[in-house]
Order: C-alpha cells, then sequence, then structure tokens
C-alpha cells in the first residue's frame, strides 16, 4: 500500500527492515543501545560491530537515550547508510504516557532525518515486539505521526516506508493509513 502525502510517498510493506535499501532504517533500541533480541538484534547482526561500537561512544558521552528520543549512527554493512536508533516506551497499559512517547520516538527520527539531509527512511512497528504495545493503537499513532509531520514540516524526505515482519501488523499498519485517508476525503 502506498499514498503520496505532500511531495513524500508513505508506503507500507511486509518484510525484513535489514534488507531495505533506504537511506536510514529505524532501530526500536533500548535505552542502553548495547543490542538486544528482535529488530535490534536483527539490525546488530546485520549490520556487524560498527554500528555498536558507535553506540557505545554515544552512551559514553551522553549517557542513556531517554524514552521517545533518538540518535544515527552508521549503516555499518547494511545497505543502509544509517540506523537511526530511538526508544520506545514499554506498554503498561496505557496511563504512563506511553501513547506521547511513541509519538515521540517517530517524531524525534523524522526530525534527525530531515537534518540530516536524508531523502528515505523505514520504521519497523515500534514498541509492538518485547516492549507489548498493543499494534492497532501504535499503528494509528505511528502512521498519524508520520503523515501529520509531512504535512506540517519541510523535509528532505521523499520516502517513509514501514517495514512489518508480520501479516497481523502489515494488516493493522494498513488499516491505520486508510483511516487517515478517509478522513482527509471528508
Ligand atoms: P520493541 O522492544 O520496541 O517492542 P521488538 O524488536 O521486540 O521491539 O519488536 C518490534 C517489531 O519489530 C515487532 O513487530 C517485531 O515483529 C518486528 N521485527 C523483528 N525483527 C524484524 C526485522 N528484521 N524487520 C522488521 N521488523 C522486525
Amino acid at each position: 500500500m502506498e499514498v503520496m502525502v505532500n511531495k513524500t510517498k508513505v508506503s507500507i510493506v511486509q518484510g525484513d527492515i535489514t534488507r531495505q535499501g533506504t537511506d536510514a532504517i529505524v532501530n526500536a533500541a533500548n535505552s542502553s543501545l548495547v543490542g538486544g533480541g528482535g529488530v535490534d538484534g536483527a539490525i546488530h547482526r546485520a549490520g556487524g560491530p560498527a554500528i555498536l561500537e558507535e553506540c557505545k561512544r554515544i552512551i559514553a558521552r551522553q549517557g542513556r537515550l531517554a524514552t521517545g528520543k533518538a540518535v544515527i549512527t552508521t549503516g555499518g554493512n547494511l545497505k543502509a547508510r544509517y540506523v537511526v536508533h530511538t526508544v520506545g516506551p514499554i506498554w503498561h497499559g496505557g496511563s504512563g504516557n506511553e501513547a506521547e512517547f511513541l509519538r515521540s520516538a517517530y517524531y524525534e527520527c523524522l526530525k534527525l532525518a530531515t537534518g540530516n539531509k536524508l531523502a528515505s527512511i523505514s520504521f519497523p512497528s515500534i514498541s509492538t515486539g518485547a516492549y507489548g504495545y498493543p499494534v492497532d493503537e501504535a499503528a494509528e499513532i505511528a502512521v498519524g505521526t508520520v503523515v501529520s509531520f509531512l504535512k506540517e514540516q519541510a523535509t528532505s524526505l521523499e520516502e517513509v516506508v514501514f517495514v512489518l515482519f508480520d501479516s497481523r501488523t502489515w494488516q493493522s499498519y494498513c488499516s491505520a493509513l486508510q483511516v487517515y485517508l478517509n478522513r482527509s476525503e471528508a
């Protein structure tokens, strides 16, 4: 599924984000940036040690990465030149500002990509794996944040791709984008 938002193409695909050829791919990291399971493990395995070395230098310089923030490193051996690492919220039932933190994670990645004049970026489904965020709610925030950013901000981004690992998550993101399309036609 793909749509244009202003001058940027937004697409939703099912696949492995480590194989994406966009300028950057986003990593759903944890605040210590030392590597974990899920998409984080896959990115470090595919990208090689240069990514982790740069993550360690960042942590030594600025301390742990707060929830909702983002930093950029090399893409190492990946096709993508950069990895944008962000920390999504852990789901605690929804009363701990999880939605705000998740929105911030997407927003900070988009800002960082724009600041670095990137033309394209791929996102995984942040927080919906080990961090337990309900997929439908996360999809609405992910799609909503990207669409509002592209409508409101000047950006170098020509393409934003959501790369979802499983069909259930892919379906959920497609539905969320459809809701936005219906809304903007109304
Ligand atoms: P979090 O800790 O933020 O929840 P996870 O990595 O546990 O992050 O899960 C986030 C999402 O990334 C899940 O939907 C998971 O299925 C997905 N995922 C795992 N590996 C990959 C991959 N190689 N490419 C794209 N998505 C992936």
